[in-house]
């Protein structure tokens, strides 16, 4: 006769299984994703269609990898991530290195992110003015790299139109306005100092250059952070909304967007629905959501409320902290996922009365929508190697990605490495964790399009 004990836990883990399958892809489902996102960046390189295209593609002038003849001294400014910061950076040809000199952090408050564009750039221009004064770079002129991580319609290197903000910033006056000009009209409302040529620069491209420097074959840039994208080099005469037919552009492909016109929708839970709906930006930034810091956590939140009233954990008792909308932080998830010690020590802080194997369902929700996470966007960069292979007419393709963002840092990355291979199997990639690339990146950038003969090494 069956010990009702164990015929309890096998209930209990069928039925936590019926809330976790959703969440699993299968590897046909990530090829098909994947397949869907082959057609997106299509219409997003289109002349006619990329109006519409949930997958912008946007040109970023960047028509060069570093070659190892950079240098000088720049600034570099960093916007969109959890901090705003401010750089001096050293580009050193002898040494092929890149110098963070000096860094300053400048916390941008909730209230600022929701207010107005003004405030927003006087703020920068702030902390840009006393940065400059406390390292005595007052006097000099230095060219400046933007690293601005949002949607930008880039008109050139220093033109850069905001298309929408994302990942919780909403400041007013901004959208469909030149960020450059906005930092200009800032800093000349001050009138203590000046800067040189400025550069705009998406995190993706930032990272993409940062490890350029150090290995050439880096031609492609992928941040899993706060929100996630990836930049790649593209052949010019497939861009069909700039001009010419030699060479390449770096394509800031904003893959966040993937989704926004439903065609992610049979893959998408109640849950995923209902972090969107809650969201600032409904209906924006559909695959975003799936996978990037902003969001991860509140999802684990959801399905363990839900598991909750379905009486499967917590003997059916929700904490204040588990019931309210972004008290379970993307962070609790990795370290949850590092050992039951912590789960144990979160569950607890959380207010929750938790047994044993509650605390393991726990684990197993977290690993499951981490593991999701990493397996989309496997599925998004294997469309892009295989992209490049293509154009390249190539049998097999050797590559770097660059790679940045803390939740591609604090998870374990073998999952999605393992799942690119599959889905890419012609492709041999290395992946490169950028040291500061939204920062030395930028300079980088700066750095490129300041080269003499400014020409494509690829
Ligand atoms: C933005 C991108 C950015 C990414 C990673 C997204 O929300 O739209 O421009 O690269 O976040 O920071
Ligand atoms: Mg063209």
């Amino acid at each position: 006769k069956p010990d009702t004990k164990v015929r309890l836990q096998t209930n209990k883990s069928s039925s936590v299984e019926k809330y976790l399958q959703p969440f699993q892809l299968s590897p046909e489902t990530l090829q098909e994703v994947s397949a869907r996102l082959r057609k997106d960046l299509l219409r997003g390189l289109g002349k006619h269609s990329h109006h519409k295209a949930p997958v912008k593609m946007l040109p970023t002038f960047v028509r060069a990898t570093p070659d190892g003849t950079e240098k000088g001294d720049f600034l570099a400014l960093d916007l969109g991530g959890t901090n705003f910061r401010v750089l001096h950076v050293r580009v050193e040809e002898e040494a092929q290195k890149v110098l963070k000199m000096d860094s300053q952090i400048c916390a941008i408050p909730q209230e600022m992110m929701l207010g107005t564009g003004e405030q927003l750039f006087d703020h920068i221009a702030t902390c840009l003015g006393d940065f400059l004064e406390s390292h005595n770079l007052k006097g000099q002129t230095l060219p400046l790299g933007f690293t601005f991580s949002f949607p930008c319609e880039q008109l050139e290197i220093d033109k850069s139109i905001l298309i929408r903000w994302t990942k919780g910033f909403n400041c007013s006056g901004v959208e469909g306005k030149d960020v450059v000009q906005l930092l200009k009209e800032a800093i000349h409302r001050r009138g203590d100092y000046h800067i040189g040529s400025v550069a705009m620069v998406n995190d993706t491209v930032g990272t993409m250059m940062s490890c350029g420097y150090k290995d050439q074959s880096c031609e492609i840039g992928m941040i899993i952070g706060t929100g996630t994208n990836a930049c790649y080099m593209e052949e010019i005469k497939n861009v069909k909304r700039i001009e010419g037919e030699d060479g390449r552009m770096c394509i800031n492909t904003e893959w966040g967007g993937f989704g926004d016109d439903g065609c992610l929708d049979d893959i998408l839970t109640e849950f995923d629905v209902e972090v969107d709906k809650t969201s600032i930006n409904p209906g924006v930034h559909i695959f975003e959501k799936m996978i990037s810091g902003m969001y991860l956590g509140e999802i684990v939140r959801l399905v363990l409320v839900k598991m909750t009233k379905d009486k499967l954990l917590f003997k059916g008792q929700i904490s204040e902290a588990l019931g309210t909308r972004g008290l379970f932080e993307t962070k609790f998830i990795s370290e949850i996922e590092d050992g039951l010690e912590n789960a144990k020590k979160i569950l607890t802080e959380l207010g929750l009365d938790w047994s044993l194997v509650d605390a393991s369902v726990v684990r197993l929700v977290c690993d499951t929508i981490s593991s999701r996470s990493a397996y989309l966007c496997a599925a998004a960069l294997a469309t892009l190697v295989n992209r490049i292979r293509n154009n390249r007419k190539l049998g097999h393709l050797k590559t770097t990605v660059g790679v940045d963002g803390t939740v591609y840092r604090k998870h374990p990355t073998s999952k999605l490495q393992k799942a690119v291979r599959l889905l890419a199997p012609q492709c041999d990639i290395t992946f490169l964790v950028s040291e500061d690339g939204s920062g030395k990146g930028a300079a980088m950038v700066t750095a490129v399009a300041q080269r003499p003969a400014h020409q494509s090494r690829l």
